[in-house]
């Protein structure tokens, strides 16, 4: 993924297993599989029945655990998370899953997405005294879990459920059950499975082609699952649904061969690709895709323009993560280090570059600049989704609004600002078209919020975008 040069990083991966003798090790190659959405924590617990066991630290999934870490994970049920730090920042406290403890027995809380309301819960339940232990906003589900007055423990899940607004793909875990929410919008997408009789939960299909579980079906917006020693259960906690998932998990986040709500996102990808040919032809000698989550829209174009596809850009996959560059100055030689032109496919080329965003303009000013210092004659840049004007509140990283270039100039400002030759983004009807979902609505069942600047959901005057805090 590219997302750390770009500025579009997505929040977390969850994922769960119950009644696998192997659970934490699953768990571990579920989160090797989820790791392109989060790079800087992971942690998974466990429980036999009795206790909850409890690892995670900072970093990738292959730093956190070492040898004999898994061997202390003991039980038949596991969860796991992997972060990009968001809202209350990075630390070691904030990586999840979270655990609490009382006299009643442990809680184990995995997240995947970003609460509007947690600072107005935070507020009020600061006041009825609770103390929190981390800055992250996923705590706060745990204190009003805690603190509902109903008697069963699926009763306070689901009234707690009630109470928090935006975006969540929750697994929760006790010594005694795992329970998976989906928020009614179902800006997440969270998947269910099955192993050798296990029940297997997580954000995206790739985590169960990677362990051999087989998909059932996509965790429903609202939809509370409580899978235990009886089996599955699914209830409801909310009766106002209205799909909204995230266009970006199709656009640019998830992982090519996850498939969600049976939409494969390499297709989708290609087909955006083959929509934006549509939309915005160009004479050409190639076109490229800028490398790794553009390559499929790239093919589409190709497909659809009869242009022929080369691979005019290469990634050099092994430097450093360049989120902890945070500078301009720093992250465009982040850029100049992560990518390469192929300069003898490039020169004299007329060529067009597919890209599936524009954040802050930074990446595409150096990869035109690039081609063009590799002897492009012509430089066409292509954008697969429609411009970013807002910023997400849901959990994605795109930057906060002041930094975003298609908030503050005109497609033919950003075409001089990064240097190109041509800029065209797709329309948000040919973007909703080319996905292809069956929702009805003018939304088709996606969120275009940093498309449009309407979301889904009420925004809080005191939400906080997560990112401009950290
Ligand atoms: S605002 Fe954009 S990035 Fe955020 S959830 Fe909606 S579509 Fe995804």
């Amino acid at each position: 993924m590219f997302g750390e040069i770009k500025g579009l990083n997505e929040e977390c991966g969850v994922f769960g297993i119950w009644g696998h003798p192997d659970a934490a090790s699953l768990t571990y190659y579920g989160l090797h599989s989820l790791q392109h959405r989060g790079q800087e924590g992971a942690g998974i617990v466990s429980t036999d029945g009795d206790r909850l066991y409890n690892h995670k630290g900072l970093g990738l999934v292959n730093d956190v655990f070492g040898p004999g870490d898994l061997d202390q994970l003991e039980g038949n049920g596991a969860i796991g998370h992997v972060r990009y730090s968001t809202a209350g920042g990075g630390g070691y406290e904030n990586v999840q899953p979270l655990v609490f403890r009382s006299q009643n027995g442990g809680l184990a809380l995995a997240h995947n997405g970003n609460l509007v309301n947690a600072n107005a819960l935070k507020h009020q339940l600061e006041g009825q005294g609770s103390i929190f232990q981390t800055t992250s906003d996923t705590e706060v589900l745990a204190h009003l879990i805690k603190r509902s007055g109903y008697l069963s423990q699926r009763e306070k899940v689901k009234n707690a459920l009630t109470m928090v607004k935006g975006a969540y793909a929750f697994i929760m875990m006790t010594e005694k059950e795992m329970m998976v929410a989906l928020d009614p919008h179902g800006l997440r997408p969270l998947s269910l499975g099955i192993l050798e009789g296990a029940y297997v939960v997580a954000s995206e299909t790739c985590a169960f082609d990677l362990i051999g579980a087989e998909y059932i079906r996509d965790v429903q917006p609202g939809e509370l699952l409580i899978i235990s020693e009886n089996g599955l259960e699914s209830e409801r906690f909310s009766s106002s649904i209205s799909r909204a998932i995230c266009s970006m998990e199709y656009i640019y986040f998830s992982r090519p061969d996850s498939n969600i709500e049976n939409i494969n996102v390499h297709t989708a990808r290609k087909k955006l690709g083959k929509q934006l040919a549509k939309e915005a032809p160009i004479e050409a000698d190639i076109v490229t895709g800028v490398p790794d989550s553009s390559i499929s829209a790239a093919i589409g174009y190709a497909e659809e323009s009869g242009i022929p596809y080369e691979m005019g850009l290469i990634k050099n996959r092994y430097v450093g993560r360049t989120f902890i560059q945070p500078s301009q100055e720093l992250r465009e030689r982040g850029v100049k280090m992560k990518l390469s032109p192929v300069r003898g496919v490039v020169e004299g080329k007329r060529v067009v570059i597919v890209d599936d965003s524009i954040v802050r303009g930074t990446t595409s000013r150096r990869i035109v600049t690039m081609l063009r210092e590799a002897g492009a004659k012509e430089v066409h840049v292509r954008i697969s989704a429609p411009p970013i004007v807002s910023p997400c509140y849901y959990g994605i990283d795109t930057s906060n609004s002041g930094e975003l270039i298609a908030a503050k100039m005109s497609v033919d400002e950003m075409c001089e600002e990064i240097g190109a030759d041509s800029l065209t983004f797709l329309t948000t009807e040919g973007m909703t078209t080319a996905i292809g979902r069956e929702d009805s609505g003018s939304n088709c069942g996606q969120c275009l919020g940093c498309f449009t600047g309407n979301y889904p959901t009420e925004i809080y005057p005191d939400t906080v975008h997560p990112y401009e805090k950290v």
